[in-house]
C-alpha cells in the first residue's frame, strides 16, 4: 500500500479520512480544503513498474508498495500539495484546448516486463489550414497534428539553482516518457523540463541544455534495474537500499524525500533506541 495515512503527532496514526474528518484545529494543516488539495495528489502504487521507479532507489518503491505509510503532514506539504497545483493546471489546460494532450498514461513492454508512465503534457504540432467561406470569405483554421509534438515534463522544487539544471534523474526519466511516446506512434520534436520554485520558472530545453537519451543506450541503462524491481514484485522479497541525496540528510535543509526511511537499513542506527519514526 502507498501513504494510507497521517503520522500526526496531536493523534498518533490516523487514516486519510479520519485526517480529513478532524476538526480539532490544533496542527497547520487544519483547513479542510487545504488537506483535501494535498490527499487528492495521493497516488495508488501499484505493483507495475512506472517510468519514475526505475531509476530511483529499488527498497524505496518496494516499501511504498507494500507497506502501509503514514506520513507526516508537514513532509507531505511540499510534495503533494505542489503536485495538487500541477494537477489542476494540467487538467485545466486539457479540457480547454485541444492543442494538448495532458496526463495520459502510456505503456510499453520491454523484454517482457511491462512499464507505464503518465506524460504532464504535450502540445501537438499546430499548422493553420486556408479554409475558404462559402461566400469567398478566408478562415485560417488551426489543424492539429497528433503523431508528433513537443512534451513538457513539470518539476517543482524548493529553490531553482540554474547550474545545476537539468537533474540527471529528471532526463533519464524523460527520456522514458519519449520512448513510451516514440511505442505509441508519436513522435517527440522537442522536450522540456519545466522547472517552477516559488519565485520563478526556468524552462531546459532537449536539443539546447540537454540530449535525450537515445533508445540504445536508454535500454542498456534500464536493463539491469528492470531486472531488479521485477525480481523484487516476483519473489517479494526487498532490495537492496540506494542512499542518496533524497535520504542523507546533507541538503541545506536536511530535508528527506522518502517516507520509509525509518524502514530502511541503510539508517537504522539512527532509528535504533527511537522506536519510531523520525
Ligand atoms: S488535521 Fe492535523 S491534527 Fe487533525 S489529524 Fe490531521 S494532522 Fe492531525
Ligand atoms: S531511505 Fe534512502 S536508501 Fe532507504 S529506502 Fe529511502 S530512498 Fe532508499
Amino acid at each position: 500500500m502507498p501513504i494510507v495515512g497521517i503520522n500526526c503527532k496531536y493523534r498518533g496514526n490516523v487514516s486519510l479520512q479520519q485526517c480529513l474528518d478532524c476538526e480539532t484545529e490544533v496542527c497547520n494543516a487544519c483547513v479542510k480544503t487545504y488537506r483535501t488539495a494535498m490527499f487528492q495528489n495521493i497516488e495508488y502504487r501499484a505493483k507495475m513498474i512506472s517510468a519514475s521507479m526505475i531509476f530511483s532507489c529499488p527498497l524505496k518503491t518496494y516499501l511504498y508498495a507494500t507497506t502501509d505509510i503514514y506520513e507526516d503532514i508537514e513532509q507531505l506539504h511540499w510534495g503533494s500539495w505542489r503536485g495538487s497545483l500541477i494537477h489542476g493546471m494540467l487538467e485545466k489546460c486539457g479540457e480547454l484546448d485541444e492543442e494538448f494532450l495532458t496526463e495520459k498514461r502510456f505503456y510499453m513492454t520491454i523484454k517482457g516486463v511491462k512499464i507505464s508512465g503518465k506524460i504532464d503534457s504535450l502540445r501537438y504540432t499546430k499548422e493553420l489550414q486556408i479554409i475558404q467561406g462559402e461566400e469567398g470569405q478566408v478562415f485560417e483554421v488551426p489543424m492539429f497534428d497528433k503523431t508528433q509534438g513537443i512534451l513538457y515534463d513539470y518539476k517543482t522544487t524548493a529553490k531553482i539553482y540554474k547550474a545545476y539544471l537539468p537533474n540527471e534523474e529528471h532526463v533519464k526519466q524523460l527520456s522514458i516518457y519519449v520512448l513510451l511516446l516514440k511505442k505509441a506512434g508519436i513522435k517527440v520534436n522537442r522536450a522540456c523540463l519545466f522547472y517552477i520554485d516559488g519565485k520563478g520558472t526556468q524552462p531546459v530545453w532537449s536539443g539546447k541544455d540537454f540530449e535525450i537519451i537515445k533508445q540504445g543506450k536508454l535500454l542498456e541503462m534500464m536493463a539491469p534495474r528492470l531486472k531488479v524491481l521485477q525480481k523484487m514484485f516476483k519473489e517479494n522479497k526487498p532490495p537492496e537500499p540506494e542512499v542518496s541525496f533524497l535520504c542523507d540528510k546533507k541538503n541545506k535543509n536536511k530535508v528527506v524525500y522518502c517516507a520509509v526511511r525509518h524502514l530502511c537499513p541503510a539508517w537504522a542506527h539512527e532509528y535504533k533506541n527511537r522506536g519510531k519514526k523520525q
